[in-house]
C-alpha cells in the first residue's frame, strides 16, 4: 500500500550550552495509507521529538533537522517553514496529546475553538462550522445538548480528550499523530478513547501514528510496531510477530514489564537502569549498559538495523555477524 508518511534517515540535533544532544539519530518509519503504527519506547527515547519533527513543531533554535528527510503524501516537507506548515497541519496532519488542556484554550467556549480551527482551512460559514463540529462531536459520542458553549474547563477529562479528537478528526485528516493520547485517563475511559480510535480509523482510513509508552496499548490497537531507544529505531515488525517473537532485549524488557490483568501480580517487572544521557551516548550498542546479553563488541561496535525476518528488523549484535569476524554464522573450521 501507499505510504502516507515516510521519514528516512531523519537526524534531529538539538544545539546546547553543554553540547550537541542528537535526540534523533537516523530514523526510518512509515506509515501506510489506513495502517495503524505504534511507537513505542520509554520516555526520553525520541518518540515525541519525532511526532514534533512531523508537524514541525521543533522550536529552532535549539532543535534542527540536520539529515534526512519526512515525506507526507509524497511531498518532502522536511525544511517546510511555519507558514507552510500551517496549510497542512491540522488538515491534513493533525495531533493529539496526551493532555488536552495543553491544546484547548481555557478562555474559548469548545464551539468557538472548534469553528475556528475549521475556517483556517475551509472557507463556509460560521453555522456551516458550528454543524460540521457538532456532528463530528457526536461521532465521538458527545452528544451534550450545548456543548458548543461550554468551556474546556466545564467537562471532564474524558470529554475533553474526546473533544480534542473531534477537533483533530472534523477536516478529515490522512495522518493522526496520537502522543499518548490515553495516559491521563482511567482504564475504562481509555479503552472508550482506544475503541473510538479504531473506529475512525475504520470509517475514515485515517492512518495513525500512535505513540506510547504502553504495549499493552499497542496490543489492542496496533497492525504494525516501532520500537526506539535512545534516539534510534531498535525493532520494527508487524504487532502480533513482535509480540509472539521479540528479537531486541530491549524490547523483550518491555514486553515483561507489561502488567498482567490476570493473577494478582503487584510488583512489575522494570528495564534495571536508565536511558543514557543523551551527551553520552555508549559508543556501541546504546542498550549495552541495561542488556543482559551484552558481549564484548557491543560495547565498541554499533549495531546496525537488519532485517532478521520478513518485515522484522532489529539492531542487536545477537542476530548479525560481527565485523571482520569472517564468520557469517555457518561453520568454524579450525
Ligand atoms: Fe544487548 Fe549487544 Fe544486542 Fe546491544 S547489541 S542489545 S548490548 S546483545
Ligand atoms: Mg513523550
Amino acid at each position: 500500500s501507499q505510504s502516507v508518511l515516510e521519514i528516512s534517515e531523519l537526524q534531529l540535533h538539538f544545539f546546547t550550552d553543554k553540547g550537541v544532544v542528537k535526540a534523533i539519530d537516523g530514523v526510518d518509519i512509515t506509515v501506510n495509507e489506513g495502517e495503524i503504527v505504534g511507537l513505542v519506547g520509554e520516555s526520553g527515547c525520541g518518540k515525541s521529538v519525532t511526532s514534533l519533527a512531523v508537524m514541525g513543531l521543533v522550536p529552532n533554535p535549539p532543535g534542527k533537522i540536520v539529515g534526512g528527510t519526512i515525506r507526507f503524501a509524497g511531498q518532502d516537507i522536511t525544511h517546510w517553514t511555519n507558514k507552510q506548515m500551517r496549510k497542512i497541519r491540522g488538515k491534513d496532519i493533525s495531533m493529539i496529546f496526551q493532555e488536552p488542556m495543553t491544546s484547548l484554550n481555557p478562555l474559548f467556549t469548545i464551539g468557538d475553538q472548534m469553528v475556528e480551527a475549521i475556517r483556517i482551512h475551509k472557507k463556509c460559514s460560521k453555522k456551516e462550522a458550528q454543524a460540521m463540529s457538532l456532528s463530528m462531536l457526536e461521532k465521538v459520542g458527545i452528544k451534550r445538548k450545548g456543548i458548543l458553549d461550554l468551556y474546556p474547563h466545564q467537562l471532564s477529562g474524558g470529554m475533553r480528550q474526546r473533544v480534542m479528537i473531534a477537533m483533530a478528526m472534523v477536516l478529515n485528516p490522512r495522518l493522526l499523530i496520537a502522543d499518548e493520547p490515553t495516559t491521563a485517563l482511567d482504564v475504562t475511559i481509555q479503552a472508550q478513547i482506544l475503541d473510538l480510535m479504531r473506529s475512525l480509523n475504520k470509517e475514515y482510513g485515517t492512518s495513525i501514528l500512535l505513540i506510547t509508552h504502553d504495549l499493552g496499548v499497542v496490543a489492542e490497537m496496533c497492525d504494525r510496531v516501532i520500537v526506539m531507544y535512545a534516539g534510534q529505531v531498535v525493532e520494527e515488525a508487524d504487532c502480533c510477530h513482535l509480540f509472539k517473537n521479540p528479537t531486541h532485549p530491549y524490547t523483550q524488557g518491555l514486553l515483561k514489564s507489561i502488567p498482567k490483568l490476570d493473577g494478582n501480580e503487584k510488583r512489575l517487572y522494570s528495564i534495571p537502569g536508565q536511558v543514557p544521557h543523551p551527551l553520552r551516548m555508549p559508543q556501541g550498542c546504546r542498550f549495552a549498559p541495561r542488556c543482559e546479553y551484552v558481549m564484548d563488541h557491543c560495547w565498541s561496535q554499533k549495531p546496525e538495523l537488519l532485517e532478521t525476518e520478513k518485515g522484522h528488523l532489529s539492531r542487536c549484535w545477537l542476530h548479525q555477524a560481527k565485523e571482520g569476524s569472517g564468520n557469517n554464522g555457518e561453520t568454524n573450521a579450525t
